[in-house]
């Protein structure tokens, strides 16, 4: 039994964890893969005051930091499902995929999302080594070079604006037959000298010279051609999925699955917090996630003084 359970180990449950800790209560993470996205990062530039790090390294320093304290690290754990106390103030369960149930509480949701793949050949073998999914985080990587942003939602064309200000050349590439993005965000692209937009376009392989990919190739659903293009950088911006499918009907989500939190990080649930990539919070980054699990945490905290159960 817990005080604070926080689900997921990426970087906003580190820092709830941490957080909850250095108040002296009870505090247990249970995690399917700690670390979370960091894993899969490779050069993070971002994580202001470091200027340079990388994803494996930041997670084991997360695992660190958590382990300074007295943590209850449940690793390579699955939560599939919540279920809510029956009295106010009362225990909250958290089930796991292994048949055990965890009792808490207070839980903070940190489940975090994931990046959806295009599933194309080469997409996995050049991950990092040319094929992108944030443009914030890897846009600088490409300064001068020719990239390509697949997808023409609003994340696409966001990423293509802000692209064109770095590389020197971007080519959007869009399934369907039009872009879906806002008119103003659709003005604001079709107005830059260095993007090219290509509709039904469907892009058919990545392409690459063993360590990085030097191209792709897509075909046009028209005219049923395919055709190559020379570039040295792919954003992938087709949709970010939270992880949030084992909470639907337990507490509020918004239509694209993430777990709605108002600015404490309280969620619709008494006794639930939220934090990070999961969340309704905008903007998917490190820093961020770190920032609202520490707060998601420290509302828990002033639930639980509140709260009268013993
Ligand atoms: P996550 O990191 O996604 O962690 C989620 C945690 O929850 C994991 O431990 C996961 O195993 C666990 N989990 C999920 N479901 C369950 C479940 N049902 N039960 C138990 N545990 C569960 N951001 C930057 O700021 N700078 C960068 O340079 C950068 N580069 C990136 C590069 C790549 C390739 C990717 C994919 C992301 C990058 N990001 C970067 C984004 C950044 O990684 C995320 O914003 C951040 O990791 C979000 O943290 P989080 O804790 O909310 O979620």
């Amino acid at each position: 039994e817990f005080d604070v359970l926080v689900v997921g180990g990426g970087p906003a449950g580190a820092s709830a964890a941490i957080y909850a800790a250095r108040k002296g209560i009870r505090t247990g993470v249970v995690a399917e893969r700690f670390g979370g996205q960091v894993l899969d990062t490779m050069d993070i530039e971002n994580f202001i005051s470091v200027p340079h790090t990388e994803g494996p390294k930041l997670a084991t320093a997360l695992e660190q930091h958590v382990k300074d304290y007295e943590v209850d690290i449940m690793n390579l754990q699955t939560a599939t499902q919540l279920i809510p106390a029956t009295t106010p103030g009362g225990l909250i369960e958290v089930r796991l995929q292994s048949g055990a149930s965890v009792k808490s509480r207070t839980v903070i949701l940190s489940t975090g999302a994931r990046w959806r793949n295009m599933n194309v050949p080469g997409e996995a073998e050049y991950k990092n080594k040319g094929v992108a999914y944030c443009p914030h985080c890897d846009g600088p990587l490409f300064k001068g070079k020719r990239v390509a942003v697949i997808g023409g939602g609003n994340s696409g064309v966001e990423a293509a604006i802000d692209l064109a200000g770095i590389v020197a050349e971007v080519t959007l590439l869009e399934f369907a037959a039009e872009l879906r993005a806002d008119a103003v965000l659709q003005r604001k692209l079709y107005s830059l000298p260095n993007v090219k937009v290509l509709t039904n376009a469907q892009t058919t392989e990545v392409k690459g010279d063993g360590s990085k990919v030097t191209g792709l190739s897509y075909k046009d659903r028209l005219h049923d051609v395919t055709h190559d293009i020379a570039l040295e950088g792919i954003f992938v911006q087709i949709g970010l999925v939270p992880n949030t499918e084992w909470l639907k009907g337990t507490l509020a989500l918004s239509k694209h699955g993430e777990v709605e939190v108002n600015a404490k990080g309280e969620t619709s649930l008494p006794g639930v917090f939220a934090a990070g990539d999961c969340t309704t919070v905008p903007y998917k980054q490190i820093i961020i996630a770190m920032g609202e699990g520490s707060k998601a945490s420290l509302s828990a905290f002033d639930h639980l003084i509140r709260s009268t159960a013993p």
